[in-house]
């Protein structure tokens, strides 16, 4: 998912989409007015368009809350939250070493090394990498994190070619330079439905795509306190701003492949509910809660199912409006 990132452009349909056009603004019609008027007129445009090119990089900026830590903390079994407050990471512990789900920004790298380690881990264990899907919130210290711990990395076949190009081949963003990354070698390419083993854990790879080509939502099963569970981690489910649903010739099926990410989601049994990020499911508010003998609220199969029914909703709302202006 992408949150606050936006450009004036998006949030004031009809603004200039290039510094070279901002500034011609100015010059327009200039005979119109007298020359102290003109001059006037030039420096308070001129002042104003400063101000929107500053407004407009502050917006191009991350969410603060993606590099804040956030306590590490075991989810249930041999699964544990080692993400920041805004971007979610989760290790699959192992006798044969670990699995860890996205790297994130890259300077998330230390705070994930420090919450594996603060678990009793040691971070040159993970022996497998993978991500929820290719977008650099997920995946841009993949490289880093594949360089510090020898992880064999493995990506969803259609997102493989945004993960090697470090962005590039992204359909939205490959030609805005600020939101590129390292590139990162793909060790294993996956397919819809591939299983992911290591001492005994199972992680399943579902293809649920729309938000990027290869977006992926793992599934596997967790024994604890004698009951075993299936956890399910949303790779994302979001429309962007931006987002063109129809009429798109870099990804001219995305709406019904945002369909049939809703179908495989509706599908997936789901007692534990986690995704890429803490939002979706409520991180924050049900962490506090997560103490000795009590109830733990990450397992909330209606909240997942509360969840996937929204975003549907959300999708079928953005469809009907771009069909309709579309005509
Ligand atoms: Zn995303």
């Amino acid at each position: 998912m992408v949150r606050r990132i936006y450009h004036m452009q998006e949030l004031i349909p009809g603004l200039p989409t290039t510094r070279s056009e901002l500034w011609c603004l100015p010059h327009a019609d200039p005979f119109a007015y007298t020359s102290p008027m003109r001059q006037l007129i030039l420096i308070l445009s001129r002042v104003l368009i400063l101000a929107l090119a500053t407004a407009g990089s502050l917006f191009a900026q991350n969410d603060p809350e993606w590099t804040e830590p956030f306590p590490a903390f075991r989810i249930a079994g041999n699964l544990y939250y080692v993400g920041s407050r805004g971007l979610a990471n989760y290790l699959v512990t192992t006798p044969q070493g670990n699995i860890l789900i996205n790297s994130d920004l890259e300077a998330n790298v230390p705070l994930i090394q420090a919450s594996i380690e603060k678990m009793g881990f040691k971070f040159k264990d993970t022996k497998i990498l993978l991500i929820s899907h290719a977008h650099w919130d997920h995946d841009a210290g993949s490289a880093k994190i594949k360089e510090m711990t020898g992880a064999t990395y493995m990506v969803m076949d259609a997102d493989v070619p945004v993960v090697e190009s470090g962005g590039k081949a992204d359909f939205q963003y490959g030609n805005r330079p600020e939101f590129l990354y390292p590139p990162a070698k793909v060790d294993r390419v996956l397919h819809d439905g591939d299983e992911v083993k290591l001492g005994g854990a199972v992680l399943v790879a579902h293809l649920t795509p729309g938000h990027t080509k290869g977006c992926t939502t793992w599934t596997m099963k967790v024994a604890d306190g004698g009951k075993t569970h299936n956890v399910v981690i949303v790779g994302s489910p979001n429309v962007n701003p931006g987002y063109k649903l129809i009429h798109n010739n870099s990804y001219p099926q995305i709406a019904q492949d945002y369909q049939h990410m809703f179908d495989v989601l509706k599908s997936l049994p789901c007692d534990i509910f986690l995704g890429a990020h803490g939002g979706y499911f409520g991180l924050e508010e049900k962490y506090p809660h997560l103490k000795d003998g009590a109830a733990n609220l990450f397992i909330d199969p209606d909240g997942y199912k509360k969840f996937v029914t929204e975003k549907e909703q959300e999708f079928r709302t953005e469809l009907a409006k771009q069909t309709l202006s579309a005509k």
